[in-house]
């Protein structure tokens, strides 16, 4: 219904706006953010001292499990051979897509990644570069359920807002 604006779906942990605007794909680029435990195999002494102190299970002296590494470094400061490090990993990758609607932001969360505060702000920042550079008037945001940080990143500083609010009424069945 609104013409000359640009759309923004900051709903990226289930970003679904792009299956129903019928986009072509015309920019696009990863986010990093997310940090993950990596080991030079040829310092580690196989002693153990980072599995015995990941409490996520993330680590043993053979492996790292990439998907359940929280990032916070305990292993990199117990590891007594300076073994470990920490580097920062791709978390998502953010689009511009031409519709038949009109211009839309939008971006994909990669699996278990968990910037997706960073991911919205970043679709923010395209959907108003875009409105900047057509001389667009209007930025309509999607955004995401509940009270996370998605949902603070997608509220920030908005002129307007509409909440839905959904009550769920649980009854017993009769006996
Ligand atoms: S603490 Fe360091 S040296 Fe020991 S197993 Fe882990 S990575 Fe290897
Ligand atoms: S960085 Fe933290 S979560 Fe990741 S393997 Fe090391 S101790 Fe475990």
């Amino acid at each position: 219904m609104a013409a000359h604006k640009v759309v923004a779906d900051c709903d990226v942990d289930a970003a679904n706006l792009h299956l129903v605007l019928d986009p072509t794909l015309v920019d696009s680029g990863d986010v990093y953010g997310d940090q993950i435990a990596v080991r030079d195999t040829s310092l580690c002494q196989q002693c153990g001292e980072c599995e015995r102190r990941c409490r996520f299970g993330a680590i043993t002296t053979e492996d790292i499990n990439e998907l359940a590494c929280k990032g916070c470094g305990i292993c990199v400061l117990a590891c007594p051979h300076q073994a470990l490090r920490l580097e920062t990993v791709a978390c998502g990758q953010w689009f511009v897509s031409e519709t038949p609607y009109g211009l839309l932001a939008h971006a994909k969360l990669l699996p278990a990644a968990e910037s997706s505060g960073r991911l919205v702000t970043i679709v923010r920042q395209k959907a108003e570069d875009l409105a900047l550079q057509r001389g667009l008037p209007l930025i309509l945001i999607d955004g995401s359920p509940g009270i996370g940080c998605t949902t603070v990143a997608a509220l920030a500083d908005v002129d307007m807002a509409l909440i839905w609010r959904v009550f769920t009424i649980w009854s017993a069945s009769p006996s």
